[in-house]
This record gives C-alpha cells, sequence and structure tokens, in this order.
C-alpha cells in the first residue's frame, strides 16, 4: 500500500466491492481530496452491477485518524477548500465570508456525504481495525454493518476543541444517550469490546480473522437477492428517521455551528487553540 491514491476500490470475491482507505502515513486522516474521492468510490460501487455488497476498510495501523485538521490552516478556516471539486450536493459558495461558506462546506463534504453513504440501496460493512477517532466514526456510523477487530478503539475527543461531537451525529443511535454523554463528556476512548456489548459492533474478532470473517459476512449476505436486500435497508433506516434522527441530526449540526463561530469570535479560530498547545502543529506523517 502507499499514499498515491487515497482510496483504492478491488473486489476481493465476487458480487463484493471493497473499498480502501488508503492514506496510511496520515492514519487515514479526512483531507478534502480523500473524501471526494471516498464519496466517488461509494458512487461507483452502488452504480456497479454486479457488486451486491461493500466493505469498507483500511490500510496502515489505524483506520481513521478523523478530519485532516492539517490540510489548512485552523486558525482562518478552512472555506475555499472545495473549489475544484465536482459538487455532489447542493449546498455551494464555500468563498462566502463568515460561518456562511464553512457551513455550507460542513454540510456537502460531512453531512451530506455520510447522509448519501448511509441511504445507498446496498448493504455496507465496515471493516474496522486499529483507532478510530471523531470523523473516522463518520465513516463507520453510515454503514449498516461492523465487524471490529479486538484491538479496535473509538473515541470523539472534539470536547478538547471546545466543541460538542464530530457534525454526522451518530453517538446516542450507536450506543445510547448515557454512554454517548460519557463519551462526548471525556473524549476518551471506548473499547471494542464495551462497543459490541453496548450494540454498535456486529462481531469482534481477533485481528488476523478481521478480513476473512468481514468477507465472509459479505458474501452470505451477497447470495441474497439484491432487491429485497435494498428494501430491509429502507424498513430498518425508516425507523431510525421516523423517530426523528435527520431533525437531530440537524439540530446537532447548528449547534457545531454555533461553536465553530463561538470560538471563531473568542481566539480567531473555529476549533478552540487549547487543543493546539497540547497536539502537534504539524502532523509527523503529514504528506
Ligand atoms: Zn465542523
Amino acid at each position: 500500500m502507499n499514499d498515491d491514491a487515497p482510496i483504492l476500490i478491488d473486489r476481493p470475491i465476487e458480487h463484493v466491492g471493497r473499498i480502501t482507505l488508503n492514506r496510511p502515513r496520515t492514519r487515514n486522516a479526512q483531507s478534502t481530496d480523500f473524501l471526494y474521492a471516498l464519496n466517488d468510490a461509494f458512487d461507483a460501487l452502488a452504480a456497479a452491477e454486479d457488486v451486491r455488497v461493500i466493505v469498507l476498510a483500511a490500510a496502515g495501523p489505524h483506520f481513521s485518524s478523523g478530519h485532516d485538521i492539517y490540510e489548512a490552516d485552523p486558525f482562518v478556516g478552512v472555506a475555499g477548500a472545495t473549489r475544484g471539486y465536482r459538487q455532489v450536493g447542493t449546498w455551494s459558495g464555500y468563498d462566502r465570508k463568515g460561518a456562511e461558506g464553512y457551513l455550507h462546506r460542513e454540510m456537502e463534504i460531512y453531512i451530506g456525504f455520510c447522509e448519501r453513504w448511509r441511504n445507498l440501496p446496498k448493504p455496507t460493512i465496515a471493516q474496522v481495525h486499529g483507532k478510530v477517532i471523531a470523523g473516522g466514526l463518520m465513516l463507520i456510523w453510515p454503514c449498516d454493518l461492523i465487524i471490529a477487530s479486538d484491538d479496535a478503539q473509538f473515541c470523539d475527543p472534539t470536547v478538547n476543541m471546545n466543541m460538542n461531537g464530530v457534525e454526522w451525529f451518530g453517538h446516542v443511535s450507536a450506543f445510547g444517550a448515557r454512554k454517548a454523554k460519557e463519551m462526548l463528556f471525556t473524549g476518551e476512548f471506548m473499547s471494542a469490546q464495551e462497543a459490541f456489548r453496548l450494540g454498535m459492533l456486529n462481531q469482534v474478532v481477533p485481528r488476523a480473522e478481521l478480513e476473512r470473517t468481514t468477507l465472509d459476512l459479505a458474501r452470505r449476505i451477497a447470495s441474497k437477492p439484491t432487491f429485497a436486500l435494498s428494501l430491509i435497508k429502507e424498513s430498518v433506516n425508516n425507523v431510525e428517521d421516523a423517530a426523528g434522527r435527520v431533525s437531530c441530526q440537524r439540530a446537532h449540526f447548528a449547534n457545531h455551528h454555533l461553536l465553530h463561530w463561538h470560538n471563531h469570535a473568542q481566539t480567531g479560530s473555529i476549533l478552540d487553540p487549547a487543543f493546539f498547545a497540547t497536539a502537534p502543529r504539524k502532523s509527523p506523517h503529514s504528506k
């Protein structure tokens, strides 16, 4: 594996398309390039007639370190950084000043992409190992099923940046209100074993068995009728949506942007600079 292409696609077994996150040196940090490439990969496999199940895996020691906050200077924000990409949603105008351009950008590449991936009409399986931090959760939670190795760990440490969680608010549906609050209040890691016990994971297996277990599950699902699979997914997703998932998501996102711009008004940065005093200014793994 190398960093030449941020996202790889292959067909490990018949009727299964696999996407591999491929920025291992940055621990799969999510740059704008990376997210658009990932969205293109989901689109390609959603459209591929021979693909019935999609697996999302990752290269390197960790699944994902989250958004690439070193992509642009966090002290001035990254509005405008979406220029040059094929726009997927309808929220444009990333160059607009103040909160407007930045909110539009996050609507497109965070909320918009996660919703598209969650709703694509084929079963998706996240194959997870190592650390999954903040924005990393936004890659696995939109998937239908999650298989993790026993070394996997999950956290959303955004409270340390004076934020209320990552943009896509999947915490409560992943493991319930009380544990969601614990994760968001403390910013600490949750083990794969605890995440499994709380219902966030379908299976936890030894690292050496992760790929085989995931592909075996994918093979079993891929043998079922495609139309039934897509409508089963619709039925289950509709239960969450009828319970107000989308409205809760939008309310969370509005609060998320209130904090971005509170931070900006107080400090000139959309994230609390106190975080950067304790974190390396530049990732040693940055390209
Ligand atoms: Zn944000």
